[in-house]
């Protein structure tokens, strides 16, 4: 774990963000130790400020930046929609020690945007309730709770230190029993039984749901994509198919149908994130 001062802490967001209806993203550290073996973000190399280390190394450390609730106090602003992040779980392991998430909040909830939504798979959320509870009170905050699949297995070959399955639902139930908007994002699609994964998304939440299946150089030839770690688990362990469109596309319809039986919404992509940035007329 490092530390290193920063020059700003949020930034105007482009691409999937934006579309979604976000205007900047706030990042508190360089490079995540949840280390997935999927994840999108050392394939953007230079994008967001990553240093090659961030992406040849992703997952060994993290940098944290150091100044980043003073930088915080000076860039809010009233109107901002702010997604945090899309570059780093805000609750990696090294959180537990660092304790960044608590200052960064006492400036949120002195200047609040109009949107706040975190991303997250981390269990430690729990830690911050009551500040989670005081910022709710002061502007649309949502937490996006990433759920990618059903079955224990699977997460630890993908996502090996990253809260099982059963930690992640308790969390997202606790965080709802608390009032605090919970949203269960099922991003990326790993290998899953779509109707037990959906039963448990629906079962630990009340808002709509969010998924996003693998994405592929196939349907999208450049910018941020699937690492190859995660492609060559896929295809040792026959799990392969995932990683096709029109296969991964199957299984969102299947999920589609069982959430929309459910009286909920299933979106994919911007569609679904863009919910997450809505501020109701
Ligand atoms: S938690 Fe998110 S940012 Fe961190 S390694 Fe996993 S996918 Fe990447």
């Amino acid at each position: 774990m490092y530390e290193a001062p920063a020059r700003s802490i949020l930034s105007a967001v482009s691409g999937f963000i934006a579309q979604a209806g976000f205007t900047h993203s706030l990042t508190p550290a360089r490079n995540c130790t949840f280390g997935c073996t999927y994840c999108y973000v050392p394939t953007m190399r230079v994008y967001g400020g990553l240093k090659r280390e961030d992406w040849l190394q992703w997952g060994q450390f993290t940098t944290f930046k150091q100044n980043a609730a003073d930088l915080l106090r000076r860039e809010l602003r009233p109107e901002q929609r702010i997604y945090c992040s899309p570059l780093v779980d805000p609750y990696q392991p090294p959180e537990a020690e660092r304790r960044q998430m608590p200052g960064l909040f006492a400036e949120l909830i002195a200047c609040p945007p109009r949107v706040f939504v975190i991303q997250t798979r981390g269990p430690l959320i729990l830690r911050d309730l009551d500040l989670l509870r005081e910022l709710a009170r002061r502007t649309l905050l949502r937490v996006s709770f990433s759920l990618t699949t059903d079955s224990e297995h699977v997460r630890k070959l993908y996502e090996p230190l990253c809260a099982p399955v059963g930690e992640r639902l308790a969390a997202m139930r606790t965080l709802r029993e608390a009032g605090i908007a919970v949203h269960a994002t099922l991003a990326p699609l790993l290998p899953c039984n779509p109707d037990a994964l959906a039963a448990l998304a629906l079962e630990s939440t009340d808002a709509d749901l969010i998924g996003d299946p693998f994405h592929t150089r196939r349907t999208k030839c450049r910018g941020a994509t699937t690492r190859d770690a995660a492609l060559r688990i896929s295809e040792h362990r026959g799990f392969a198919a995932w990683h096709d469109p029109h296969f991964a596309g199957g299984v969102v319809e299947r999920i589609r149908e069982l959430v929309e039986a459910a009286g909920r919404r299933f979106g994919v992509g911007p569609e679904g994130f863009g919910w997450l940035a809505e501020v109701p007329v």
